[in-house]
């Protein structure tokens, strides 16, 4: 479906760019059909875009006012979630993170709400992987941006459908994978290897004996194990295992890596194995800019009603979005939480929210461009 022919036979509005997107859902960096969708769009909108972002498939679309003033970036991700059958789904709504962004574009445009500085709208692919933002960065489409909001829909049990929060406090998170060499043996002659199954549990022991600053909120754990010579009567010469680290402080998450391979390579060396350290993921924790949150508290005061501005959340969830202010530290950041009343919980295969929220959505974009370009 092409957006240029819909457009003469109906009138896009938010819905029917979600609509249309839910049936696309793509895996990250594999957001083919998805961005030309984006990208058509914003073309018969009138916007300058770029596309193919850092050699991946993120997308850029600019409107110039000529005048000065400040650069505004609103970012919104692509990526769906692989299912179990090989699959995609948009489990975490960023389908209605695009359609709202898309919806407000051509609203922006009709009413020519850009009337200083430039506003530059990122479609940005692979959230759930970690990997988009650090594409756009590439692709350089940051440089000039001076601020930058991102938003995500949140679940039920968070802020309900007309309410936002103007600020979103999401963890570091970071995956790390430890590869265990040692020597593999008979069961009747253990003496002449190492077990690597045997430095693997010293290495979980050592991980759960580290301590860190009791003031912020941080935890590590084994997530995964394995250690198999194939047979019983072996024991094993290689090993991995997963660790999964969260800390609400991007400095206290720098000290657990550190920690972690240190204890790693200890109790490993302690019985003559070696521990490789491989980094898979990484997040970091939120960067917001307290001048920022407090003006898109205003403006979701003025778009969405008196009430409808609910304090800041708290999430152990992780957000690829922090790579920007983590890369660029003098960028002004802000990130808004926006009531979906998604349920049973985002990434749970039956995810599903209420759709009364997109047009909500809307109106902040359209009253950030008003307050920041206006
Ligand atoms: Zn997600
Ligand atoms: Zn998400």
């Amino acid at each position: 479906m092409s957006y240029a022919r819909e457009k003469e036979e109906i009138m896009a509005d938010v819905f029917t760019h979600f609509n249309y997107l839910h049936t696309i859902p793509e895996i990250g960096m594999k957001e083919f059909k998805t961005s030309a969708y984006v990208a058509d769009v914003l073309k018969q909108l009138g916007y300058e875009v770029e596309t193919q972002v850092g050699g991946a498939t993120g997308v850029v679309a600019v409107c110039d006012s000529g005048k000065p003033g400040p650069v505004l970036g609103l970012r919104a991700d692509m990526d769906a979630l692989g299912t179990k059958d090989g699959g995609a789904a948009h489990l975490c709504g960023h389908d209605g993170h695009m359609a709202m962004l898309l919806a407000a574009a051509e609203e922006i445009m009709e009413e020519k709400l850009v009337r200083k500085g430039k506003l530059k709208l990122l479609f940005q692919p692979a959230e759930e992987t970690t990997e988009g933002a650090l594409s756009m960065l590439k692709g350089g489409v940051i440089d000039d941006i001076e601020i930058l909001i991102g938003m995500h829909g949140r679940p039920i049990q968070e802020c309900r459908v007309g309410e936002a929060a103007p600020a979103l406090y999401y963890s570091a998170a970071t995956h790390v994978r430890i590869d265990i060499t040692g020597v593999q043996s008979h069961g009747a002659r253990p003496y002449l290897g190492t077990s690597a199954l045997d430095a693997a549990c010293l290495i979980v022991q050592s991980a759960n004996a580290l301590r860190f600053n009791s003031n912020v909120v941080c935890n590590m754990k084994a997530t995964q194990i394995h250690a198999d010579a194939g047979v019983a009567n072996a024991v094993p010469g290689t090993a991995t295992i997963t660790f999964d680290l969260r800390s609400r402080d991007n400095d206290v998450m720098e000290l657990m890596i550190q920690k972690l391979r240190g204890a790693a390579e200890n109790a490993a060396a302690s019985i003559g194995a070696k521990a490789g350290f491989t980094i898979l993921h990484q997040t970091p924790a939120s960067i917001i800019t307290p001048e920022i949150t407090e003006i898109i508290g205003e403006v979701i005061t003025s778009e969405l009603g008196e009430k409808a501005c609910i304090p800041p959340i708290v999430t152990a969830g992780g957000e690829d979005f922090f790579w920007y202010p983590k890369m660029k530290p003098e960028l002004k950041t802000g990130f808004i939480a926006l009531g979906e009343d998604a349920e049973p919980g985002l990434h749970d295969p039956a995810m599903h929210f209420n759709h009364d929220a997109l047009p909500y959505g809307v109106k902040i974009h359209k009253g950030l461009v008003k307050k920041f370009l206006g």
